[in-house]
């Protein structure tokens, strides 16, 4: 399902999702977009810290105010690690060893190991009775992680396990409440919560580093899959799958269901359709040759029936693998299971789940697919190729798995790497395809191609990727490059910068990627063996030895290759849409007055249900902390400010296993406003232009040899009663503490030396993201919504505006021109924006390590800082611009819409409280979830106030409505009106938003985080005393909002990015209501 975390940089299911989910906040940091160098570009089971990547096919469920979306942008948040006062509870009859626990819990000791990679004992066990095995890793880490996964291959493509998954968080035997997935996100200190589908599998994970909280969880989640309401009750189905929706029998029916509209969404972008035909046709004869997500085509063919009987088949204990991490009590962890194991019998269901081989085909083949497209635009060149490879017969064993991953590093992690670098300078395409090697199911695959291809190149396109890889298969790689990606490996691997993910969830994913194929879940866990064995290959026979006949191998004497070729089509959606509209006809047609009657009324009944609160006493049974388990004091960042060479420098004394974070920070206000939109570009061009010593082949490799990355990228947000926006530029940076000195030379020369020249690589850039923003405006609509009202509230917004949304779209366009008739212009233009940044004055530097490595670092910082040029030559500009207020359609190829409202409640004289976030993430979390997502059908629906500029927006994501969900939105203040707030139900809205701002951080996000308070003068006693009304939030402070928030319906401003069909509609309705742009 899907939920995706971070909210407006989010989306969920599918590559979007994951790619942005773990990188946050879509104002303030753009590094998602922006960032380059040396850090993977896509991640498989080893390598990878962060989610993977390939999880295209995964499907998240959408959250919408999750920790991770927002620590950035809550300056006061008080991050972790948290004191709470709640020791592990044993239960008193728990004596004794964890070897005797087992006993007595009815577990079996299959394995134990020490994993020194991650500093942890692991213990294997097998649930005697029923089979269950368990992973019980200990260790020091406070963020407690557990997860249940069950195998869950489907047959067809009507989406059961993805609706199941949705289905069993709603409601249980213990939980008898609508959703009580949603009470824990409104009243836990979660450090995560959500759940996945994958082809084969479903997975349920749960992290806290409370560990009460954590305990309480695990019991929701366990009873949720175990003993859900769904499976006796046929209305959660129709709302979470599909049912046929009739407000009246004179009106048409529709189609309605979150899973048949979420998957509507993933349908509608290019990417995932071309993954998903490219899935299916390399596994013609196994369960990945269909949808676990679901086809909108076929959603509607799953009964009720089979949904049941596929719950009762695979959600039993002898299909379940279940991991317990952390610091927690093994032995407790043991006992909560045996709670539910023991009330089930073994079965054979976990030889039916087994996954298939697929064997090798014999011949290649080629597939042709059709996309939704724009009627815009050159349709010719918006085709899109990709090849694809299964990579063996069978699974690969770790250290081949290793070694492919690295070669994948080689041949496409960096925009130095030869595969990605010939491909994009070709000319022949916009931006890369295929993710590269994907290790996730039981067989490996290779998956390459160009998209924004003309229709006559797509034959050189496939013949330069066997080119090159030839190439590179007979002529091996540079030394140098291999150093670098080496360095970069190791550099992840040692770090484990999991980033907002939970590090026991990355490695959970990690060893169940083997696990759940019946393989040893111990040994992804190990990486240091294989890894040393590798470079000790390298080192004795050459890189040329070990990755040539790898390349040979599994791609160019391997017959398993599936060609997709995408084509753009303007009449696929309408296409879709009439084929729709023909069936549900047909159903209307068969049916009798009687019949019509009776949907009509099952329609109205299901909305009742949704609309109904929860009885208290159901509320009461999701369990929850008390006020007292919460700390009163916003936990402090060390922070010391000082001065090196007339700069102020923050220092944050933190243990980082000696990795040195730095960022450097330069005031971008100088700048001129027509250069504004160029900032980007230039960002991209210091990490990938070169100098004139190094091109940017050797830059880019030094970088990777030296550094665990750099990033640079413009950060903008507004500040709390300024009218000037603060807009800055960072370049982050990491490093071991012995290679610091590089580290800032590094900083220093691409800064300083590099060289705007190469007008061919610049145009690559422009393309490049250009095609990178027309993905975001089709998978991230709400994000691109949310930034164009900004931009016409706001001067920040606007600023943010023109580097990120439609504004810099249209700039792209335009620029794609300009690069040839005037590079001249460009290259000057590039260079001033240098000019004006580059100073002491203005430049701040904030370091995270432990003292002695800060320490160590001044003198480097010093030499740093000289080489600077002290001040600037150019004035403050003043760039007070927005966008015009008018309400906006902005119209994309679609079948589901993104809609926002927002206005500025700060204008209507609303003085900030911290009770806004209390109540802000509940109105997401009830209104907003029950009305645009419950009973709409929309994939989510959620407000977010911006407590610097005061912008309280709506949005909605993956909607099938327009007019519909704005009159929800304006509904809100009345809700808050009618409110009565219980004092349970307060006190979990209370707890929940701590869960926000205690956010989990890892040492390096700490840094940050305080980085940002300061840049945006945000105060520790501020922190307190926002804390405080967080904490003494009361029942009158969701009425005084109600006053506030009437603003947005009365003179908010609207942004839809929606389908053609639908902004018509709501102009027929509404006349004029909607200004009409076109954007794709
Ligand atoms: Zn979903």
């Amino acid at each position: 399902m899907e939920r995706a975390i971070s909210i407006r940089s989010l989306s969920c299911s599918s590559a979007v999702c994951n790619r942005f989910f773990f990188r946050s906040g879509h104002r303030l940091t753009r590094s998602s977009s922006y960032s380059s160098s040396s850090v993977p570009h896509k991640q498989n089971r080893l390598l990878s810290n962060v989610s993977r990547r390939s999880a295209r096919r995964h499907h998240w469920r959408f959250i919408s105010s999750s920790p991770s979306s927002f620590h950035v942008k809550r300056p006061f948040s008080s991050l972790s690690p948290r004191a709470i006062a709640t020791s592990p509870k044993i239960s008193p009859d728990i004596g004794g060893s964890q070897d005797d626990a087992a006993e007595k819990f009815g577990f079996e000791k299959i394995s134990e190991q020490v994993i020194e990679e991650c500093k942890s004992k692991a213990v294997l066990y097998k649930h005697k009775k029923t089979g269950a095995e368990v992973m019980s890793v200990s260790n020091d880490d406070e963020n407690k992680v557990f997860g249940i996964v069950f195998r869950t291959p489907p047959k067809d493509s009507t989406g059961i396990p993805h609706i199941l998954e949705h289905s069993v968080l709603c409601g249980s035997r213990k939980y008898p409440l609508k959703e009580p997935f949603v009470e824990l996100l409104k009243g836990s200190l979660h450090t995560f919560l959500n759940a996945f589908t994958y082809p084969d599998r479903t997975c349920y994970p749960v992290a806290s580093t409370n560990t009460k909280d954590f305990y309480n969880l695990v019991d929701v989640y366990l009873d949720a899959v175990f003993f859900p309401k769904c499976v006796e009750d046929l209305q959660t189905f129709q709302q979470e799958g599909w049912h046929y929706e009739l407000n009246n029998p004179s009106e048409d029916i529709s189609f309605k269901g979150v899973v048949f509209n979420e998957m509507k969404g993933v349908y509608s972008q290019p990417d995932n359709i071309l993954g998903r035909a490219a899935q299916q046709a390399l596994f013609p004869d196994n369960t990945y040759g269909v949808d676990s997500g679901g086809d909108p085509q076929v959603i509607p063919k799953l009964t009720f029936e089979e949904f049941k009987d596929f719950h009762r088949k695979y959600y039993n204990p002898s299909n379940a693998r279940i991991w317990f991490y952390g610091d927690d009590d093994p032995r407790e962890r043991l006992r909560i299971l045996s709670e539910y194991l023991d009330l089930f019998d073994a079965s054979s269901t976990s030889n039916e789940s087994k996954v298939e081989l697929q064997s090798l085909f014999s011949e290649p083949i080629r597939i042709v697919e059709k996309y939704p497209a724009g009627e815009g635009g050159d349709l010719k060149k918006e085709h899109m190729v990709c090849l694809n490879w299964l990579l063996s017969d069978k699974p690969l064993d770790l250290e081949t798995e290793l070694t492919l991953g690295f070669l994948d590093h080689l041949m496409l992690g960096t925009p130095a790497s030869p595969l990605r670098r010939i491909l994009l300078e070709s000319g022949l395409g916009e931006a890369i395809v295929g993710g590269g090697v994907a290790d996730e199911l039981l067989q490996p695959q290779f998956s390459i191609g160009l998209k924004g291809v003309s229709d006559d190149d797509i034959q050189k396109v496939e013949e330069l990727v066997m080119g090159t890889l030839k190439n590179l298969a007979e002529e091996g790689f540079d030394p140098e490059a291999v150093e670098a990606s080496m360095n970069t490996i190791e550099f992840s691997l040692r770090e484990n910068n999991t980033g907002s993910f939970p590090r026991g969830l990355s490695l959970m994913l990690r060893s169940i990627g083997k696990w759940i194929y019946d393989m040893d879940p111990f040994e992804p866990l190990k990486y240091e063996k294989p890894l040393m064995s590798l470079k000790a290959r390298i080192a004795e026979e050459g890189s040329k030895a070990v990755f040539s006949p790898l390349i040979q191998k599994f791609i160019l004497n391997n017959p398993h290759c599936v060609t997709v070729e995408m084509q753009p089509d303007p009449e696929k959606d309408s296409r879709d849409e009439a084929a729709e509209r023909e069936i549900l006809e047909k159903v209307k047609a068969s049916m009798t007055e009687e019949d019509l009657a009776e949907l009509a009324r099952s329609t109205q009944e299901l909305r009742l249900k949704q609309e109904t609160p929860d009885p208290p006493e159901a509320l009461r049974s999701v369990p929850s902390l008390s006020l007292l388990d919460i700390p009163k004091k916003p936990v402090l960042v060390p922070t010391e400010v000082g001065d090196i060479n007339g700069v102020t420098v923050l220092q944050h004394d933190l243990f980082t296993n000696d990795v040195l974070y730095t960022e450097i920070v330069f005031n971008m206000s100088s700048l001129k406003q027509e250069l504004l939109p160029l900032v980007p570009l230039f960002c991209q061009s210091l990490l990938e232009m070169g100098t004139k010593d190094l091109d940017f082949v050797q830059l880019n490799q030094l970088i990777g040899r030296k550094t665990g990355g750099i990033s640079v990228y413009p950060f903008t947000s507004s500040i709390r009663g300024k009218e000037d926006p603060c807009s800055h530029i960072i370049v982050r940076g990491k490093a071991m503490a012995g290679c610091t000195g590089d580290l800032f030379n590094l900083v220093n020369c691409i800064l300083q030396d590099v060289q705007f020249t190469d007008q061919q690589r610049f145009k690559q850039f422009v393309s490049q993201s250009k095609a990178r923003l027309e993905n975001r405006v089709r998978g991230s609509g709400h994000g691109i919504a949310a930034a164009r009202m900004d931009a016409k509230l706001n001067a920040a917004g606007w600023v943010a505006e023109q580097m990120g949304g439609i504004s810099y779209l249209e700039f792209l366009r335009a620029l794609e021109e300009k690069v040839d008739q005037d590079w001249a212009g460009i290259s000057s233009s590039l260079e001033e924006i240098r000019k004006s940044l580059l100073s002491r004055k203005g430049c701040l530097i904030n370091m995270t390590a432990d003292g002695k490595n800060l320490a160590n670092s001044e003198k480097f910082v010093s030499k740093f800082l000289d080489l600077l040029p002290s001040s600037s030559t150019v004035e403050t500009s003043s760039w007070n611009a927005r966008l015009a207020p008018a309400n906006e359609a902005i119209v994309i190829p679609t079948q589901v819409n993104y809609v926002g409202k927002a206005a500025n409640i700060y204008e209507t004289g609303y003085q900030l409280k911290g009770s806004a976030y209390v109540i802000s993430k509940y109105i997401s979390n009830t209104w907003l979830w029950d009305r645009v997502r419950v009973s709409g059908g929309a994939y989510g629906g959620f407000c977010d106030f911006d407590t610097h500029s005061g912008v309280f927006s709506y949005l909605s994501y993956r909607d099938p409505n327009l007019l519909k969900t704005l009159d929800v939105y304006d509904g809100t203040a009345n809700f808050l009106r009618e409110l009565e707030m219980e004092g349970d139900t307060l006190t979990k809205a209370i707890i929940g938003t701590i869960g926000d701002v205690d956010a989990y951080q890892l040492p390096d996000a700490k840094g940050y985080s305080s980085l940002l308070r300061f840049l945006l003068g945000v105060k520790e006693e501020e922190r307190q005393k926002r804390r405080e009304e967080i904490l003494s939030t009361s029942a009158n402070d969701f009425k005084e909002f109600a006053n506030a928030i009437e603003a947005v319906k009365d003179k908010g401003v609207v942004v839809a990015v929606a389908s053609p069909d639908d902004v018509a509609a709501a102009n027929e309705e509404r006349p004029n209501f909607l200004q009409v742009k076109k954007a794709l």
